[in-house]
This record gives structure tokens, C-alpha cells and sequence, in this order.
């Protein structure tokens, strides 16, 4: 059956499902983002001449590798580990590393796809990549998170460079991760340079990485609100999904807003707190004994815990905020959202909506922020590390902070205004994609095709 009107476009994503068969997640982000071609493909025949989409939908480099480690016991353990490097047109490859059982080729193409235009919205020379492995990192001691980091990089460090390709951190990939990775790439190399963000700030990190995500979320909504609403973060219920990096740090600059965070969660259920989440309980919890949310509900008294982190949208919320991972909030959550009167959705996670719980919010009014533009500030940040680590030079949390917000306001500003120029005035996945997409596509043309 045909999905869009213009040909191209139908034919494309044709030869996309049959070359990626058995990969939803990634046909799910090709779909999403072909969609939003539609009027600038209309306009613009030349991207057919040259073949811009057929190329932007294929990686151009995917690395799959064995990670061998032993375990604690003695026992040698074997993981797969990837690496795409989407596209490189308007700078080296950028993008996370997620450590998930769930990651596998088609997670990784489908966070690599969407870091491309992600990071083009950013303003910075930063190409799209993304990578990780199946290894659980839940449950595992220092020492085999250690050895299975470094055997990790023994093979990654190979395929990236401080000019190549950048990685970072994703699911499952925090300080500690990282400095295992880093350490391990400059035994190996003989090299310190910014081959990785989400450093710690004594071996060339940047200050606010570690809230980047989250702080550029809020930022985001914040501007969303402002612009379409006339209205503010000030005196909202906020429910966010996860309790890790990004939700933490949600958390606490819709604190400093004046909103009240009042659920969290984290793949086994969710609390509630109805006089509002104390984040120190939840960075206690979480980031020091790595522990369960539940936990909350045993040291907050009047607030509850409940099996299962699907409920979580049946919170009644103004604002909602997805900060776990892909496909956790789905049609039926979003109608449950909508007749609560959520008037704001913005995706901390990338992919957390699924199409028709994206339809619903549209449908019914509801200010949506895509992934691609809200949580865009975690690599802006990276790029103002890599920028540092150039220059050999650090910037206070001041000066970080407020390039993060001004870069997040613009991301805003130059996704509403390509809805409004293709005509879909405040549709911001639209937006987003297209202003994402305007840059690598005049990038790609300009620097030809290798015959
Ligand atoms: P973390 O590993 O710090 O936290 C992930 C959180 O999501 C945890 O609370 C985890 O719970 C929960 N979670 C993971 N899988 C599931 C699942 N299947 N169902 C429900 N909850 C789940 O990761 P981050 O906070 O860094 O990343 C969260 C999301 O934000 C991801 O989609 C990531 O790609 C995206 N993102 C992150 C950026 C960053 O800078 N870190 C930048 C841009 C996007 P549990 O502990 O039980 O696994």
C-alpha cells in the first residue's frame, strides 16, 4: 500500500524496507522522517536529481564487532558491539553509546539516523553516529563494567578520532563508563585528545554535560510554551518518565522553574509523589547505590510505588515528558494523557511516542516536542566540549549553560519557523526534520558523489 503522495519518496523508503527487513525500529525513524519530506521534495525536485534521500537513509560505515570479557568468576562472556556512522557531511560522526540487552542493529541505525538531523538542528559541525552493545551493564561490578569497557574500545578505537568520529554516553553510559572507554582508547593510541564526551572535568570534560539533556529539555519546553501558548513552566505537574541522566536532570530544572515533578520511574514501575519528587532521594537512590526506584516509597513517607512503568501516564499532568526510552508511551497512554489535560509533550528519550500516540497529541492541540529538537541539548553540550578540548580551554558552568539555552531557544525557533515556511505551522516534528535535514542535504550536494 502506498504511504506518500510523491513517488520518490514511496520508492525510497520501499528499497529501505526491503534492504533493512526485520528492523522496526529503524523503518519506524525512516518512516517518521520521509513523511516530513513531502512539501520539501515538492518544492525541490533537485534532491531527486541527486539522490539525497536515497543516500541519507544509508549508513555509510556499520561496524558489528565481538566484545569478549571475563566475568568476576573467572568465566569469559561475549558480547556484540556496533558502531554506524550515519553521516558525515557537515562534521565528524557524533553520537552515544547505549548499553542495553535491548540494543541490536536496528536500535543502533535508528538512533544513528536521528542523531543526523539532530545534530544539524544543533548549529554545530557534528555528523550523525551512534553505537553500543547488548551487554547489561545492571547488576555487574566496577571491575566487569571495567574490563568489558576496555575490551569494548580495543575494537572501537580503531573505527573513531578526536576528527573522525566522537562517541558519548546513551543508556546505560554514564562518567564511569566513560572514563573506562577513555582510558583505554589513550593506552591503546598514545593519545589525549577529545575522542569521547561526558568526560569527567579533571581529564577535559565540560561542565554541564552531565545536566545538558535534561536542562535542554526544560529549556526547550519552556521556549514551546512561551512562543505557542504564551505560558510557562511556572506553577505546572510535571510527570517524567526514567529516573537516569535525563530525567534527574529534567527534574531539577523544572524544580527551578517552578513546576512540580510528581512521578518518576524506571523499567519496573513508578513512584508518586503528590507533594512533589525530592530529587536528593531519587540522585541518592540512583546515582550512588545505583539502586531501584521503588526504594523511593520506602524513604518518602505519603509517597507510592506502583508495579509496571507503563501506568506512569495514567498520572494526571500539564506537561509530560518521556525521559526512558523508545516506544514507552504509546496510543492508548496518549489518549489517557489527553482526556487528563496534558497540555505540553516534549520527548526527553529519543523515539518515545509512537506514531499514533504522536497523531493523538496533534489531533487534539497538544504542544509536541520531538526528540531530535528537545533533547538535542546533550550533544549541543558535547559539541561545546569538543570546542574546548580544541582549544585547550574550559568554560565556567555559566558560559555553558547559557550557550546550551541559547542554542535550545534557536532550536526551537528554526523548527517552528521551517513547520510554518512548508506549511504546517506548528507541527514541530515536521519542523524539526526539515530544518535538520535542509543543512546535511545542501552539504551533501555540494561535496558530490564518488563515482
Ligand atoms: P540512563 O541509563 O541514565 O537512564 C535510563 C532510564 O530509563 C532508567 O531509569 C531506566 O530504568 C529507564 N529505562 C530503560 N529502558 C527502559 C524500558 N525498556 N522501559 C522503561 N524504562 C526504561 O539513560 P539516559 O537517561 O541517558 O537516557 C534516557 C533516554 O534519553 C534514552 O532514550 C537516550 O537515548 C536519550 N538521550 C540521552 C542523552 C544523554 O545525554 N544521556 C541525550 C539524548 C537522548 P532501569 O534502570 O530500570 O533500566
Amino acid at each position: 500500500m502506498s504511504k506518500f503522495k510523491n513517488a520518490y519518496l514511496q520508492g525510497v523508503y520501499d528499497a529501505v524496507c526491503k534492504r533493512n527487513a526485520g528492523e522496526p525500529e529503524f523503518l519506524q525513524a525512516v518512516m517518521e522522517v520521509l513523511e516530513s519530506f513531502e512539501p520539501v521534495v515538492a518544492k525541490y525536485p533537485e534532491y531527486e536529481t541527486n539522490g539525497i534521500i536515497d543516500r541519507i537513509v544509508e549508513p555509510e560505515r556499520f561496524v558489528q564487532f565481538r566484545v569478549s570479557w571475563v566475568d568476576d568468576s573467572g568465566k569469559v562472556r561475549v558480547n556484540r558491539g556496533f558502531r554506524v556512522q550515519f553521516n558525515s557531511a557537515i562534521g565528524p560522526y557524533k553520537g552515544g553509546l547505549r548499553l542495553h540487552p535491548t540494543v541490536c542493529a536496528s536500535v543502533i541505525k535508528f538512533l544513528g539516523f536521528e542523531q543526523c538531523f539532530k545534530n544539524s538542528l544543533t548549529g554545530l559541525p557534528m555528523g550523525g553516529g551512534k553505537g553500543g552493545s547488548d551487554f547489561d551493564p545492571k547488576g555487574k561490578s566496577d571491575g566487569e563494567v571495567m574490563r568489558f569497557c576496555q575490551s569494548f574500545m580495543t575494537e572501537l578505537s580503531k573505527h573513531i578520532g578526536a576528527d573522525t568520529d566522537v562517541p558519548a554516553g546513551d543508556i546505560g553510559v554514564g562518567g564511569r563508563e566513560i572514563g573506562y572507554m577513555f582510558g583505554q582508547y589513550k593506552r591503546l593510541r598514545n593519545e589525549f585528545t577529545g575522542v569521547l564526551t561526558g568526560k569527567g572535568l579533571s581529564y577535559g570534560g565540560s561542565l554541564v554535560r552531565t545536566e545538558a539533556t535534561g536542562y535542554g529539555l526544560l529549556y526547550f519546553t519552556q521556549e514551546m510554551l512561551k512562543s505557542m501558548k504564551q505560558d510557562s513552566m511556572s506553577g505546572k505537574t510535571v510527570v517524567i518518565s526514567g529516573s537516569g541522566n535525563v530525567a534527574i536532570y529534567a527534574t531539577q530544572k523544572a524544580q527551578q522553574l517552578g513546576a512540580k515533578v510528581v512521578a518518576l520511574s524506571d523499567s519496573n514501575g513508578y513512584i508518586y509523589d503528590k507533594n512533589g519528587i525530592q530529587l536528593e532521594v531519587v540522585r541518592q537512590i540512583k546515582e550512588v547505590e545505583r539502586g531501584r526506584i521503588s526504594e523511593y516509597a520506602k524513604r518518602v513517607p505519603g509517597s507510592e510505588y506502583q508495579e509496571g512503568c507503563r501506568g506512569i501516564w495514567s498520572v494526571k499532568c500539564d506537561i509530560a515528558l518521556p525521559c526512558a526510552t523508545q516506544n514507552e508511551l504509546d496510543g492508548k497512554a496518549a489518549q489517557v494523557l489527553v482526556d487528563n489535560g496534558v497540555i505540553a509533550v516534549a520527548e526527553g528519550a529519543n523515539m518515545p511516542s509512537t506514531p499514533e500516540a504522536i497523531e493523538i497529541f496533534q489531533k487534539h492541540g497538544v504542544l509536541f516536542g520531538p526528540a531530535k529538537a528537545a533533547n538535542a541539548g546533550g550533544v549541543a553540550t558535547s559539541g561545546l566540549e569538543m570546542c574546548q578540548n580544541s582549544m585547550r580551554y574550559s568554560w565556567t558552568f555559566e558560559e555553558v549553560d547559557a550557550k546550551l539555552k541559547h542554542i535550545m531557544e534557536n532550536i526551537f525557533h528554526n523548527s517552528y519557523n521551517a513547520s510554518k515556511e512548508f506549511g504546517a505551522e506548528g507541527n514541530l516534528v515536521m519542523g524539526a526534520n526539515i530544518a535538520g535535514f535542509l543543512k546535511i542535504s545542501d552539504a551533501m550536494k555540494w561535496q558530490g558523489i564518488a563515482y
